[in-house]
C-alpha cells in the first residue's frame, strides 16, 4: 500500500482523506507520526496556492516521502476577498465565528456581497515538481446566519443556483458542490492515474530470470557462510558470490556415469 503524508494538524481532515483514498490503496498517515518533536511550517504565503505548497514542501522535504497539504479560505468581493488566507486567524481573533459574523456584516454595512470559497491542495514528491489542484465554489453571503451543520463561514454563504446555505446542506451535498469537494476530485484523478502509471511500469519491467531469482538468494549468504563456519570450512567472506548469469547460461553437460579408467 502507497503511504502519502498529510501535512495537517486537523484530525476530521486527516480522517476524511483517509477514507477518501484508501479505496485508491493509499494509507494516509499524519506528518506527526513521522516526525518527532515539534514542527511547524509558517503561512507566510499571500495566495491558498503559496501556502499549501510551502506546507507540502516542508514536510516532504523532512520526511522525503510523498506529502500533500490543503489551504482554504471564504473570500468576499466587496470586502477585496477578505478574510481570504485569513479565514481562521480572523475567526480567532475577534473571538469565534459569531463575532466575526457581525463584523462582515458591519464592514459590509448590511450589504450582501458575491463571496467564494476556494481550496488548493499542493502534492509534493521527492526530485518531482509539486502539483497543485484547486477548487472553488461561488455564491453570495447572506445575513442573519443559516442552518447548523458544517462549519466556519458555512452558515452565511449561499452557493450560486442554490436556495440554501452550505450549513442547510448535508455533509454529502455540500461535497458534492464544494470547494474542497473539487480539489480533492482532480487530486484523486491525479492520484488514480499515477499508480495506473507505476502499475504499469512495474508489469513492463522484464521477467525475473532465473538468475536473479538466485542472486536474491544469495541475500541469503551471510546465514550460508554462518552455516559452512560451522562445518569448519573456511570462507572468504568479503568474496561471497556466485556468478550466476554464467552459471545458468553454460550449455546443461549430460551426467557422465563412466568411471575415470574408462575415459
Ligand atoms: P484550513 O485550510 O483548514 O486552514 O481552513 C481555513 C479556514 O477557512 C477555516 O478555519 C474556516 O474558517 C475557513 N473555511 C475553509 N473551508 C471552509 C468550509 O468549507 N466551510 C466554512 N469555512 C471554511
Amino acid at each position: 500500500m502507497q503511504k502519502f503524508i498529510i501535512a495537517s494538524n486537523n484530525e476530521n481532515k486527516i480522517r476524511e482523506f483517509q477514507t477518501m483514498l484508501k479505496p485508491l490503496g493509499v494509507k494516509v498517515v499524519s506528518y506527526k507520526d513521522v516526525i518527532k518533536g515539534q514542527f511547524e511550517v509558517e503561512e507566510t504565503g499571500k495566495t491558498f496556492a503559496e501556502n499549501s505548497k510551502l506546507k507540502a514542501e516542508a514536510i516532504c522535504e523532512k520526511t522525503g516521502l510523498p506529502t500533500f497539504a490543503d489551504d482554504s479560505g471564504f473570500c468576499i468581493k466587496e470586502l477585496a476577498s477578505f478574510p481570504g488566507i485569513r479565514s481562521a486567524r480572523f475567526a480567532e481573533e475577534v473571538g469565534g465565528y459569531e463575532n466575526a459574523f457581525e463584523d462582515i456584516k458591519n464592514r459590509l454595512n448590511g450589504k450582501c456581497s458575491e463571496a467564494k470559497f476556494v481550496c488548493n491542495i499542493a502534492f509534493a514528491r521527492k526530485g518531482e515538481k509539486t502539483v497543485q489542484f484547486e477548487g472553488v465554489c461561488y455564491g453570495f453571503t447572506i445575513f442573519p446566519p443559516r442552518g447548523e451543520n458544517g462549519f466556519g463561514y458555512d452558515s452565511i454563504f449561499v452557493p450560486n443556483s442554490y436556495g440554501k446555505t452550505f450549513a442547510e446542506m448535508t455533509d454529502d451535498e455540500k461535497n458534492s458542490i464544494s470547494h474542497r469537494g473539487a480539489a480533492v476530485s482532480k487530486f484523486m484523478d491525479f492520484v488514480t492515474n499515477l499508480l495506473k502509471d507505476a502499475e504499469k511500469k512495474a508489469a513492463a519491467k522484464p521477467l525475473k530470470t532465473k538468475a536473479s531469482k538466485i542472486e536474491a538468494k544469495v541475500e541469503d549468504a551471510p546465514l550460508a557462510v554462518e552455516a559452512k563456519k560451522e562445518e569448519n570450512i573456511v570462507v572468504d567472506e568479503n568474496t561471497f558470490s556466485i556468478d550466476v548469469d554464467k552459471k545458468f547460461d553454460a550449455p546443461e553437460v549430460p551426467f557422465s556415469n563412466k568411471s575415470n579408467e574408462e575415459k
